[in-house]
Order: C-alpha cells, then structure tokens, then sequence
C-alpha cells in the first residue's frame, strides 16, 4: 500500500499554527504522512531555534512526520551552508523527547554518499567520513523501544532525466544509511513513467520514484500499482512543493487513489493539450458507480505523428501497466486510426469511413493485435442521437430533414457522417470553403440500408454562407470553436443574424464550455429547440465508458 504523503512548507516560525491544522484537515482527508518543507524555517531561525521549531512541527503534528530542508541544487530554498543543514537534519532527528523524533528525514545522497567532498571542517573535521558519521549517529536506534528516524536518500532533477539516474538508485540502494530510496525527474514525455515503474518492480528498498510537471502525473497516481513507497499530494492552499503535484483532493477524490491496487486497469485520454479536459472527472465517476477496478488520467501528447505512435505504442505494450483503453482527442483523432491500422487492430467500420475515431479499446486477453486493439467513434452515434432526440419533439425524423452544419474539422466531419448515414440531407457551410467542399466529397457517395430497408446513399453538400438564410434548414449544428471559453471568438456566433429561428428550428451547438454559448442563449430567446454541447460530450463519453467497462 502506498501512502499519500501532504507536502507542507512552513517558512517562518509565525506559520507552525496554521501549519499544524493544515496537517489535521490533511489527515481528515486521508493523508497518512506529512512533509514539513522546512528550507525557510532553517534559513530564517539560528541552529537551535530552527531544531526547536521544527520539533514542535513534529510534536503537534496529526501525522506522522518527514522533515526535509531542501538545498537550492535539487530545488528548495535553504540558504544554509551544507555542513550546517546536515547538522540541523541529524539534531533533529536525534530529538530528546520520543514526541519531537521525526518518522524520517529527507537528504539529498549527493550530500552524503560515498566520496562526496567536504572541505568545511565545521562538523569536527574534512571529508565524508564525518558527514556520514554524524547521519549514523543520529540515526542509530537508543534503546529498544525508542523511536528512530530513517533516511529517505533522494535524488532531484528539475531539468530532465538525469543522465545517470540508474547508477545513482542503485548506489542509493547500496546504501547502508539509506532506508528508503527517493528520485524524482522532470518527465520528457508521458513514457518516462513507464521507466518509473520498471525501477519501482525492481526495487530492493522501498522506494519512492515520482515525476515531476504535466508529463508525470501518472506516475503520482499510480503509485500504489506499482509498490511505491509513497506519493506526494499538494495542500491545495500552499501549493504544491513541485511542479505537478496534484491536490490531496484531487488524488483521493478525483483519481481514486485509495482504491488503485496492483490490478487496476488504466485508461485516459490522449490529446494536446489535455489538462483542462473533462474526461478524467467524468470516467472515473463512472469506475466508482460500476465498483470497476479503473483509473482515467490525462495523457498529454503533443501534435505530430511521431509523438502519438511512440507513446501509445508504449502504453499498450507495458506488460505491467494494464493499459485498457483511451479516449483521443484533438488533434490526434485521424492518427488513432493510423495507430490501429499500422498495428493490425480492428476498426469499427463507421470510424473507418470516417477516417477518425475517438476510442481506443485495448482487451487485456486478446492474442492478436485485431483481437486486442478497438478503435470507434463515439462522438458519431452520439451526434445523432442528441439531435435526432431534439428532431422528434417536433415531429421529425433525420432521414426527413435538412440540416446545416457549420465547419469543417474534426467533429464536423463525425457530425455531418453520422447524420448523412442517418439519411438526413446534409449541408456544410465553413469558413474555408474548400474544406466545405472536401468534406462533403468525402462523406458523399456512400451506400447504406435504413433502418425501413431502404437504400440510401449519403449526400452532403457544400453551401455558401448566404444560402444559411434560406429558410429551408430544420435544424443547425455548431461545429467551431466559435463561443468557446478560451477559443477564437467567445464571445460570437456562428449563425449570422438573419438566420430566421423559431420553435420549429433545432439548433445544436456542439461547444460545451460554456454550456450556455451565446448560441445557445439567443437561439434559446427566439424560441428554437436548443440541445447544448453537454448532451453530445455526455453521450460520446457514456458510449465510451460502456466500452472502457466492459467485463472482459
Ligand atoms: P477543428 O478540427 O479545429 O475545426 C474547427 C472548424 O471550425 C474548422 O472548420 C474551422 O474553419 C472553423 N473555425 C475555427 N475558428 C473559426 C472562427 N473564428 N469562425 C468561423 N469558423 C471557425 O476543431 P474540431 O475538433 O472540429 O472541434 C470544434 C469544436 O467542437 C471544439 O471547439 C469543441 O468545443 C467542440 N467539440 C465538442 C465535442 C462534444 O462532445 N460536445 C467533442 C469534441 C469537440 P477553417 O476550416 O476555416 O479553419
């Protein structure tokens, strides 16, 4: 089991009350250790007062405690000389009062391991020799039932991947004043975890191996799958105590941390950027209501082919990451379907036409590769049945309807497929109008059997923006970004003012954030059907969670 471990800095005397009630609501909500950050404290406060008041951290905390006084080359504050933050972290430890004995303390190894150099002879002497001598003292058991400190050993790389990162765990390992080994790297890429948990099946201490900013998140979540000894959670009013730690809230509420074990699953989704996405809340919701042993996490990866194959191909292959299925967004969607055929997967016909899909689901017991790797697009089902929903409270059908969908990217493209292989009569109005015009080449021409047994074939057609006004659309469907937070207009709408709506018009906006677009608004105010972006998110993400749940 690993713990969640709340991070607390505490820089000056004057905030140990405030201190030691975040650790008490830290423990309410499922922390089991605390980190007290003391670099300010030793910075600011004389030897024995730093010792005092740090003691009194440890004395009045609600958890157990580690006491860490971070050295400005690995990424803390301390402003202490070297001899002198080793010689407070060993008075510490060497407490005289059972209650003031941290659990642990935290010490860089390149501070103390074999033949470090040490020129200041304020310990009493040059050399490492008196350095280690001092950490064995302080750290050697008093009596029988005295409590003792251990040593977390730790390496830090706020850059990247240390060049001898193996060497230094396995050093650290070899350590006899070690008892529990730290390393800690900015992540490149999403695939430096899987390197995480390669150290952590191997280890032969406990050990503690985290990632650092957006790339290494999973490696933070997923802790307790592998054996890590513990994972560090931000206060949520200090902030974390390195780049990406998520909250305490987040770990335990969000991303199911207390319920990650050995076999769960792992999912997510793929895109760029992703950290804003709602999946993640959304799917992990879901695991928790289906009592599915899962886990949903952003996977960032950035734009380009290269990226995409090379992480996705090393998730799937991780022989002990469980890895069970995603969700790909922009702008990957095109590359999932490169990914599934190159490897020899299976592709759900509607997302081959399309040329996109949204889903990966990878079966944990299939042998081949079209056994093992689903692509589909639920984006498409999901479309249509929003709209086709909103369609019959006005007596109407797709296959009886005229609909103008505005753009032409991604989700143009599953929209205007979905309600063209539904029979509906589909008009393209973009921006661009080539890429109207593309769009609608590609979707056009296809042969399907309706639901009555009627052949059909698909039609779509590009229109010109003036041809948006004529009266003779039963329903509009907002493909761009226009009216999103954050996007290129959010403030606009796609629909040009002498679009004539009333209450026999649907008007389907796909943004959903916000989910009262000003599209949604105003088409609202004139009486039209409206279906907003949250039913077609909600539904694609349903879709896929019957797939991610699926009880192989
Ligand atoms: P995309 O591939 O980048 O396509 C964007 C389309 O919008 C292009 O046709 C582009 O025209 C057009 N466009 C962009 N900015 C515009 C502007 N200022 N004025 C007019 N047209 C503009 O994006 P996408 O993947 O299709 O996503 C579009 C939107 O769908 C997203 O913003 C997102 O909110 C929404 N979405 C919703 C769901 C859901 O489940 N509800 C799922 C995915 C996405 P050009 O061709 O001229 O560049």
């Amino acid at each position: 089991m690993s713990l969640l471990c709340v991070a607390i800095p505490v820089e000056a005397a004057e905030e140990i009350p405030v201190a030691i009630e975040r650790a008490a609501r830290a423990r309410v909500l499922g922390a089991r250790l605390v980190e007290w950050r003391c670099d300010g404290i030793a910075s600011r406060l004389e030897g024995a007062a730093a010792a005092e008041a740090i003691a009194r951290l440890v004395r009045e905390s609600a958890l157990p405690s580690i006491v860490t006084v971070r050295s400005a080359e690995e990424g803390g504050t301390c402003a202490l000389t070297e001899n002198a933050r080793i010689a407070l972290l060993a008075r510490v430890a060497r407490a005289s009062e059972a209650s003031d004995v941290p659990r642990m303390i935290d010490l860089e190894h390149a501070s103390f391991a074999e033949g470090a150099r040490n020129d200041d002879a304020s310990l009493g002497g040059t050399g490492n020799e008196v350095v280690r001598a001092l950490l064995a003292s302080a750290l050697m058991p008093r009596s029988e039932d005295a409590p003792t400190t251990k040593l977390i050993g730790s390496a830090h790389d706020f850059a990247g991947r240390p060049a001898d990162l193996l060497r230094r765990v396995a050093e650290m390992q070899a350590d006899p004043l070690v008892s529990i080994v730290k390393v800690a790297w900015m992540a490149r890429s999403i695939r430096d975890n899987l390197e995480v948990f390669d150290m952590l099946a191997s280890r032969s201490k406990p050990t503690i191996a985290l990632l650092m900013g957006e790339f290494g998140l999973m490696s933070r979540v997923l802790a307790p799958k592998f054996g890590g000894f513990l994972t560090f959670a931000a206060d949520a009013e200090t902030g974390g105590t390195a780049p990406g730690q998520p909250t305490l809230r987040e770990l335990r509420d969000l991303y199911r941390f207390g319920s990650i074990g050995p076999a769960t699953r792992v999912f997510g989704v793929i895109g760029w950027p992703v950290a804003h996405s709602r999946s993640p809340a959304y799917h992990n919701a879901r695991f928790t209501e289906a009592n599915y042993d899962g886990v949903y996490l952003p996977l960032p990866v950035p734009d380009a082919w290269e990226h995409f194959k090379a992480s996705l191909g090393a998730l799937v292959d991780h022989d002990r990451l469980d890895f069970a299925g995603a969700s790909v967004t922009i702008p990957h969607k095109e590359n999932l379907i490169r990914f599934v055929t190159e490897r020899g997967g299976t592709i759900d016909a509607h997302a081959a036409w399309l040329g996109a899909a949204n889903t990966l689901v990878v079966h944990p017991h299939g042998t081949t590769e079209k056994q093992r790797l689903f692509a589909t697009n639920t984006d498409m089902p999901a479309a249509v049945e929003v709209l086709s929903a909103a369609l019959a409270t006005r007596g109407r059908t797709l296959a009886s309807s005229r609909i103008a969908v505005l753009g032409a990217g991604g989700v143009a493209r599953a929209v205007a497929g979905g309600l063209a292989l539904a029979g509906a009569n589909v008009v393209v109005f973009n921006r661009t109008q080539a890429r109207a015009e593309a769009l609608a080449d590609a979707l056009s021409g296809k042969e399907i059997v309706l639901p009555d047994g009627r052949t059909h074939v698909t039609k779509v057609v590009a229109g010109r923006a003036d041809a948006l006004a004529c009266g003779c659309f039963h329903a509009f469907v907002n493909c761009t970004p226009v009216g999103m937070e954050g996007g290129p207009d959010p403030s606009g709408s796609p629909l040009p003012d002498d679009v004539h709506l009333d209450d026999s018009v649907v008007v389907m906006d796909t943004v959903y954030t916000p989910r009262d677009t000003p599209l949604v608004r105003e088409a609202r105010a004139r009486g039209a059907v409206v279906v907003d972006g949250e039913a077609m998110f909600l539904r694609q993400a349903a879709l896929q969670s019957a797939l991610f749940c699926s009880r192989w």
